[in-house]
């Protein structure tokens, strides 16, 4: 890391040397890996490991025989999104602790929709795009990244890569030395938070490794057909939306005109996995991760599973594609650290950071009672339902995240607006704020452990199944299970191969489970509990 990082956020600094002091006291663990490996799958379900076992050859199909699986992991938290996510990763507590309670929230001082990475005060690096302008600051805890940078003097080498920056910089916390995301035009970018200027290795790669040179020939199944028949369903289907850049929503893909349609189109396809598993070699090599016995971190989060998620939905053949070619992916990941770093010298954790619904419309055309809405008609409903209970629209600010936020705290006014919405069909539960505070229902529990002084007043779940988002494809947010159950995998010589826990587990719990591991103090705001037990203590 950089020596001037230890100056800036001094309100977070002062409150370290003495936790410092006790990762120095703690022993030495003799477990400690020379690098962590932390990948995250973007949108990956629990059962996306299971469905497709059988056709995994490759890094999944390692991690599955090789690691110690926690196969009840679930996200403690609503809403379930991508920044929440990681950032329950990385600081191993909740968003009423981390504060990244959603991906964008509504700030009532601002009058305006703040997103959780932004930050006017840093300079982008590698682009002149205002886009870049992106920091940590908004996290209120460190992370176990920033706990072993000190507890390493700095030492430590923690780099982090995403397509998306939420996805990189909740890795790389306040104190890590990089964190780089992807512009489609310039390639890895980061900002001024972590760096002047981008190493020579990724100006390097960035010339010789642009987005669209990934972009060539077809993208078709890996495998037979009727394998994605028997585990996906038909390719064509109405419930999938034709991703930008494309013709239509079938094998085969024409990579190259799709690229030329639209900048963006690598993003969701495997190209964007792929360029990912490559920019994090190139490092691995030139900053010599994992070349000595301080632990250094190498994390990876693989936006293209969401992206095409998104468009496609759990039950399509290209998202089954896509995990079978990123099971390859990772092969070649874990192939080439063997070669850089020794096998058994790194550690591996996976996970991903939120799973996903199926599409409404699909679920119903078999038969399953679900409801789509249009998310501007189903807030112009609640604003009409609120009015009609003669609420002043002027002291309804804001609806998202599944929260509303009043002009005051006035209890009789969360109160009304709450009577008025639970009336609605697509509606499950509404609390108010006071509510969710004290109230013993487990869905209430997610929306409290989801929120923190920037969430709304009100709070509401939409029923299982029901989404508000457009005709195709899929979205994820709610604390249903098949938003909150994830992979969750160690694979390293600390933990057992093979060994598999059926009892719940929580993101939280990674890590201080990496802390232990490591020997290094859990961080700030840590509230889960160590998923591992040293062997002298067994
Ligand atoms: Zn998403």
């Amino acid at each position: 890391m950089k020596v001037s990082h230890w100056l800036i956020p001094l309100a977070l600094a002062t409150a370290w040397p003495i936790q410092s002091l006790q990762a120095q006291t703690q022993e030495a663990s003799t477990q400690a890996p020379k690098l962590v490996v932390s990948i995250v799958v973007d949108q990956m379900r629990a059962d996306y490991l299971t469905r497709f076992e059988d056709l995994y050859t490759g890094g999944i199909q390692t991690l599955m025989s090789e690691g110690e699986s926690f196969i009840n992991a679930h996200y403690s938290h609503a809403p379930t999104y991508t920044g929440p996510g990681h950032a329950t990763i990385y600081t191993g507590t909740d968003p009423r602790f981390h504060g990244i309670i959603a991906n964008d929230w509504y700030d009532a001082s601002l009058k305006r929709s703040v997103y959780c990475v932004e930050d006017d005060q840093v300079a982008p690096v590698g682009s002149s795009s205002d886009a870049h302008r992106r920091s940590p600051k908004n996290i209120r805890s460190t992370t176990w990244t920033d706990e072993l940078e000190w507890a390493t003097q700095g030492k430590a080498k923690v780099i982090a890569f995403s397509i998306k920056d939420r996805g990189a910089i909740c890795a790389a916390g306040h104190y890590g030395d990089a964190a780089y995301w992807i512009d489609s035009d310039a390639g890895f970018v980061s900002s001024s938070h972590y760096m002047d200027d981008l190493p020579k290795w990724m100006m390097r790669f960035n010339r010789s490794h642009d987005p669209s040179s990934y972009m060539t020939g077809s993208w078709d199944r890996l495998l037979d057909v009727s394998h994605y028949d028997a585990l996906a369903g038909p390719d064509q289907s109405d419930f999938e939306r034709v991703p930008k850049g494309a013709k239509s929503a079938t094998f085969p893909y024409d990579l190259k005109a799709m690229q030329s349609a639209y900048n963006g189109a690598f993003k969701s396809t495997p190209a964007g996995n792929t360029l990912l598993v490559d920019a994090a070699l190139v490092a691995v090599k030139a900053e010599g991760l994992g070349q000595d016995d301080i632990t250094d971190v190498l994390a990876i989060s693989f936006s293209a599973t969401d992206y095409l998620g998104h468009a496609m939905g759990p039950r399509s053949q290209e998202v089954m594609d896509m995990y079978l070619r990123l099971d390859l992916d990772l092969k070649h990941l874990f192939e080439s650290l063997d070669l850089l770093v020794g096998k058994g010298n790194y550690l591996v954790t996976f996970t991903a950071d939120h799973g996903a619904s199926d599409n409404p419309m699909q679920a119903k055309a078999d038969g399953f009672p679900a409801e789509l809405w249009a998310p501007a008609d189903l807030e112009a409903e609640l604003r009409v339902l609120m009015h009609l209970a003669l609420i002043d629209n002027d002291k309804v600010l804001n609806l998202s995240n599944d929260q509303i936020y009043l002009s005051s705290r006035e209890k009789d006014l969360a109160v009304a607006v709450r009577n008025a919405i639970l009336v609605h069909p697509a509606i499950a539960e509404a609390w108010t704020w006071e509510e969710i505070r004290l109230s013993p229902d487990p869905y209430a529990q997610l929306r409290r452990n989801g929120s923190d002084k920037r969430s709304g007043q009100v709070f509401y779940a939409l029923k299982p199944g029901h989404l508000a988002y457009g005709p195709t494809g899929t979205t994820h947010g709610s604390g249903y299970h098949y938003d909150s159950h994830v992979p969750l995998i160690f694979m390293g010589k600390a933990f057992n191969p093979q060994a598999m826990h059926n009892e719940r587990a929580y993101i939280r719990d990674m890590a201080p489970t990496l802390s232990k591991v490591i020997g290094i103090a859990s961080p700030s705001a840590c509230t889960g509990n160590p998923l591992w037990v040293s062997p002298a203590n067994k």
